[in-house]
C-alpha cells in the first residue's frame, strides 16, 4: 500500500523565515525545534515526510543549485541529530513570472515526489506558512495546515499562529499507518 505524506514547506515552517530575503547560506538558517517535534509525531504515525519548497533565489543567482543542495545536506544532517530525517526534499528553482508547473500554489512538486515515492496523496497534508502553500496541498487533494497570525484569512483546514502547535494537531489527526 502506498504511505501518505506530510509535506512541509521549508522557510517559517523547517527553519525560522528569513523575513523578505533568502537562505543564501548555512549560517542563515536556523532550525526550529517546532519543526523536529512535528517531524516526530509525522514519523511516529508512520507517514512520510517531504520539504516542498520555492527558491527563485536560485533564479535570481543569489545561490547556486550545489550551494542550495549543502544547505539542504546540512539541514538532514541536523535532523539526523535529533533522530528524525526527511524522504526528500524538492525546490523550484524558477523565477515566479517563469510559469513553471513546480512553484506553489502548483501542486507540481507534490505530484513528483508522490509519482518518486509512490505516495498516497489523499491520505496526505501540507503544512506552511503561506497560502501558497495551503493552495499547493488542496490542488493536490491534502489537507493542510497555515501557520500565520491568526487574523489573516486561509482556506487552510486547520489555522494555528506557531509552528510549536503543529505536533499536537498531528497527534490528534493523523490516522496511523503502519
Ligand atoms: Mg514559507
Amino acid at each position: 500500500m502506498n504511505k501518505p505524506c506530510v509535506f512541509f514547506d521549508r522557510d517559517g515552517i523547517v527553519n525560522e523565515s528569513p523575513g523578505p530575503g533568502y537562505v543564501e547560506k548555512w549560517d542563515d538558517f536556523h532550525l526550529q525545534p517546532g519543526f523536529v517535534a512535528a517531524l516526530q509525531t509525522t514519523a511516529a504515525k508512520g507517514y512520510s515526510s517531504v520539504v516542498i519548497t520555492n527558491q527563485q533565489g536560485v533564479a535570481k543567482g543569489l545561490y547556486s543549485e550545489e550551494e542550495l543542495a549543502a544547505i539542504h545536506g546540512n539541514m538532514r544532517a541536523q535532523l539526523r541529530t535529533h533522530g528524525v530525517d526527511v524522504l526528500d526534499v524538492f525546490h523550484c528553482p524558477h523565477y515566479a513570472v517563469d510559469e513553471c508547473e513546480c512553484r506553489k500554489p502548483k501542486p507540481g512538486m507534490i505530484f513528483q515526489a508522490s509519482k518518486k515515492h509512490d505516495l498516497e496523496l489523499s491520505g496526505s497534508w501540507m503544512i506552511g506558512d503561506s497560502e501558497k502553500d495551503v493552495e499547493a496541498g488542496q490542488n493536490a487533494g491534502c489537507k493542510t495546515i497555515r501557520i500565520c497570525p491568526l487574523d489573516e484569512k486561509t482556506k487552510a483546514e486547520f489555522h494555528v499562529e506557531h509552528i510549536d502547535e503543529v505536533a499536537a494537531i498531528l497527534e490528534k489527526e493523523l490516522v496511523a499507518c503502519v
